[in-house]
């Protein structure tokens, strides 16, 4: 998206004037990029609109500041979008009970945010409860109270009732009296919007009476985004959203389609399925990911330079293109992490990543971490380096011989082996989605 945006902003300064033919074709380029970014069609136009309106082409100058100023029109539009409902934003009482309840469609991601949500408030001194009010999906309940235990939060479910709004209002009870000051209720989801589910929403909402309506949202989910959230807050009035799983290739166009729909304001992203990948929304950075400054895009700049022109790292690439990622591939990139200076700058660029690697404010730390690391890669052999199977993880002797091998403890190489398993998963998914090697491979290479 960033590119063509870019090659659009740049298409303006060839032309030898800017008039209202030339704006428009740019404009025209802009709106096709963001439809591909799953923007909603409607937001599109509006967007587009709101452009030519600010944008005085008779007024602009020549070169690249008129392409800032369009393209700062198009930003700032976008950030308007978003942060129009950012306003209501409300946050809770301490000494009162505050009443939240989770909606989205199976799968969005709902119970996994529910406990991060009550995990985030336990932290800021809230007594949270969770409440399973599924009785949809089999092992939902299990699935909660396992969540909750890990997190320590107070929990309340039902394995024989099966109507939902019955076990919402007796959780519901129970946490008021136990002066719980933050009570969150899970529901169900069905695979489709169906009217079942949404007559189902009115009933808890009903028997709860939440303070919010929170809708969760997968953030890979595009153009549906508008629709789907719409008819939740038809029937629910939604207040805040949330969009989930934005760790991996999404594009999150969705996400203001969601605020248009319910015209609330997005709180929180979900950057993975562990309880502390959860980040405050930042609409600016979002709008920023979106049109590729400071995306993957930018975070591919910058590896693009760290990386020698050497013909061994050419392998590398098409290996992680294949989605492929051994320990080895780890191993260089920690190195040419190090390389790239300043850590913390090209790891903000990944949605998810920081968390995967930094502490945040501890640069020292982290680039520490990195060596140590590195070091217990040191002792392994070739072959274990380039093995993709994670089997060999479990075998204590492999372990406890590169514990041996690199002065390090047993757990420092259990932690190790937690951040590749989960490094790998990022990347896979994320180079995947970018389908970046074709041209890393061309810039890289000039004999090609
Ligand atoms: P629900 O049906 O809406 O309750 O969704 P769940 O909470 O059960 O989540 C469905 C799946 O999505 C689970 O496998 C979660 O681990 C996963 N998931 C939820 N949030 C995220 C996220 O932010 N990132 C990733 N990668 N996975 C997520
Ligand atoms: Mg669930």
């Amino acid at each position: 998206l960033g590119q063509r945006v870019t090659q659009a902003l740049a298409s303006l300064s060839a032309a030898p004037v800017i008039d209202e033919a030339v704006l428009d074709a740019c404009l025209k380029e802009i709106a096709a990029a963001l439809l591909q970014a799953d923007v909603n069609v409607r937001l599109v136009a509006s967007l587009r609109n709101n452009v030519k309106k600010r944008v005085n082409v008779s007024e602009l100058g020549r070169g690249l500041s008129k392409q800032r100023i369009i393209e700062k029109a198009v930003f700032d539009e976008l950030c308007s979008m978003i942060e129009g409902g950012q306003a209501a934003q409300q946050e809770f009482k301490k000494g009162r009970t505050n009443i939240v309840m989770f909606v989205g469609l199976q799968g969005a991601g709902k119970t996994t945010t529910c406990t991060k949500y009550a995990h985030y408030y336990k932290r800021k001194g809230f007594k949270p409860a969770m409440v399973c009010a599924d009785t949809f999906r089999a092992g939902a309940f299990d699935q909660l109270k396992q969540n909750a235990t890990k997190a320590q939060i107070p929990f309340y479910g039902s394995y024989t009732e099966t109507d939902p709004a019955v076990i919402a209002q007796q959780g519901v009870e129970r946490f008021k009296q136990e002066k719980r000051d933050l009570i969150i209720v899970d529901t169900s989801g069905r695979h489709k919007q169906e009217e079942s589910l949404f007559e189902e929403m009115r009933q808890v909402a009903a028997a709860v009476q939440p303070d919010h309506v929170i809708f969760v949202m997968d953030g890979s989910i595009g153009q549906a985004a508008f629709d789907q959230a719409k008819a939740f807050h038809d029937s629910v009035d939604v207040g805040q959203v949330i969009i989930t799983k934005l760790d991996g290739h999404a594009k999150g166009g969705g996400a203001l389609s969601a605020v248009a729909a319910t015209q609330s304001p997005i709180t929180f992203i979900g950057t993975g399925e562990h309880m502390h990948e959860f980040e405050h929304f930042e609409a600016k950075k979002f709008v920023g990911r979106l049109l590729g400054k400071g995306d993957w895009g930018g975070f591919i700049d910058k590896v693009k330079d760290a990386i020698p022109e050497e013909d061994q790292q050419q392998e590398l690439i098409e290996k992680i293109s294949k989605g492929e990622f051994t320990l080895r591939i780890m191993y260089e990139q920690f190195q040419n992490i190090m390389k790239m200076g300043p850590m913390s700058q090209v790891m903000s660029m990944i949605p998810g990543f920081s968390n995967a690697i930094m502490q945040p404010g501890s640069e020292k730390e982290s680039q520490a971490k990195l060596k140590r690391f590195m070091t217990i890669m040191d002792s392994m052999t070739a072959k274990e380096l380039d093995s993709s199977s994670t089997k060999i993880f479990s075998e204590p002797s492999r372990i406890l011989r590169w514990a041996r091998g690199s002065g390090s403890s047993v757990i420092d190489v259990q932690l190790m082996l937690e951040e590749y398993k989960r490094l790998a998963k990022v990347f896979s998914t994320a180079m995947k989605g970018m389908k970046i090697p074709k041209n890393l491979k061309g810039d890289m290479n000039p004999r090609n």
